[in-house]
């Protein structure tokens, strides 16, 4: 390290600041996210920046916009990346399309469902939740008799449950919906280019993703796309939308024709987002599907011939995510921070009602790759037996 200046000793021991070079380890992230980011994409996000006014940023804009329609297939022309994550784009959908005083129905089977719940009652939502135990989905009648029963201006379902490994089935709700007069709302960060999904086909009205699961890209956007339904909705509120930042009526005249100044775009990200939808537009959307499907079918068979339990039943496990059931005694956190510490891989620990119960792992994007399973299939046959004999010794 160069000597510091008087000025920067000073701040450097004030704070106790360390101004070594970053040295951050390469690790294999098989947890619930971040994945990792595909070489591209970090390319693409070294760019010099470009103002988020110039014209060939406006441009990119509208490729972003065109791919992200493709992996959602949709036609909403409403379909952007909003700045911020996953959680940023989750309120926007609740902030532009709840009203104070608006019935909600949510589904919750798991951890991000109570997000949904907590971010509609904070928007003054009249929320009413129904609920499935955690690891299973909630059945179609279920649903239906609750948008039957309550008559809800939207209902909030998760595709793609992370604190499970759930995949809520979805057929005929979008119809069920619409035929009630009622917006469908749909949480597909977990599944966004891992899982089959066809928004339009499904007739979902508000949807939101992130950048750093499926789609290869580090964490900071937040896609989201509303259809003309939803922007009715939005167009008729009595009320201002009750967030600034979030506002689609002010976002609408960035993204739209005008490109009148909103706020700056994180455009180096953008340029990330860009890349990781051309990776995912060169494979082909279908393709992706069937090689998360491949991967983790791999992945289940290795670990269950290694005598591991999977918590969710094969009609509803998602290719993107899997928990496994921590065995009888056995340290999970000690045993996922063994392979972080040793070995440079990350798998998830249980969140909520699953803590302790089971390890998450994810295989997301460019990670779901049979090396990868190979690699983490080896490494829990090699490590797992010294942390069953401590659990059998205790
Ligand atoms: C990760 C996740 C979120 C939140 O996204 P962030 O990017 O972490 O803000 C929301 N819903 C589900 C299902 C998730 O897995």
């Amino acid at each position: 390290m160069s000597p510091l200046s008087p000025v920067q000793q000073t701040v450097s021991e004030a704070h106790r600041l360390r101004l070594d070079p970053i040295a951050t380890p390469d690790r294999l992230l098989l947890g619930p996210g971040p994945s990792n980011a595909d070489p591209r994409v970090l390319q693409a996000i070294s760019r010099p920046p470009l103002s988020h006014l110039d014209p060939l940023y406006l441009e990119l804009m509208n490729e972003v916009q065109e791919m992200l329609r493709y992996a959602w297939q949709t036609d909403n022309r409403f379909t952007i990346p909003v700045s911020g994550t996953g959680s940023a784009a989750m309120e926007a959908t609740i902030a532009n399309c709840v009203e104070a005083g608006d019935t909600v129905v949510v589904g919750v089977i798991g951890y991000f469902g109570l997000r949904l719940v907590d971010m509609c009652g904070r928007y003054g939502a009249n929320v009413v939740q129904i609920n499935a135990p955690w690891g299973e989905a909630l059945s179609l009648e279920t649903i239906k008799a609750a948008v039957e029963e309550h008559k809800p201006a939207v209902l909030a379902l998760v595709h793609a449950e992370t604190s499970t490994g759930v995949w809520q089935p979805l057929d005929g709700i979008g119809e069920f919906c619409h035929a009630h007069d009622c917006l469908l709302l749909l949480d597909t960060v977990t599944s966004l280019g891992g899982v089959p999904l066809k928004l339009d086909e499904l007739g979902v009205d508000l949807a939101y993703s992130c950048s750093q699961k499926g789609l290869s890209c580090p964490p900071g956007l937040g896609p989201f796309t509303m259809s003309a339904r939803a922007e009715a909705k939005l167009d008729a509120r009595k009320s201002k939308v009750p967030n600034w930042y979030l506002d689609m009526s002010g976002l609408k005249s960035y993204w739209g024709s005008q490109r009148t100044y909103h706020h700056t775009a994180p455009v180096n990200m953008n340029f990330g987002l860009r890349e990781a939808l051309r990776l995912l537009c060169e494979e082909g959307i279908e393709n992706s599907w069937a090689r998360h499907r491949r991967n983790s079918e791999r992945l289940w068979d290795g670990l269950e011939s290694q005598g591991l339990q999977l918590h969710v039943p094969v009609e509803l496990r998602l290719p993107t995510l899997t928990t496994v059931r921590i065995p009888e005694g056995v340290d999970g956190k000690a045993f996922a921070l063994h392979m972080l510490n040793a070995h440079g891989v990350e798998i998830g620990n249980g969140l909520g009602d699953l803590a302790g119960q089971v390890w998450r792992i994810g295989l997301m994007g460019t990670n779901s790759k049979p090396e990868n399973v190979d690699r983490l299939l080896n490494l829990m046959e090699q490590e797992l037996p010294a942390f069953r004999q401590t659990a059998a010794v205790a």
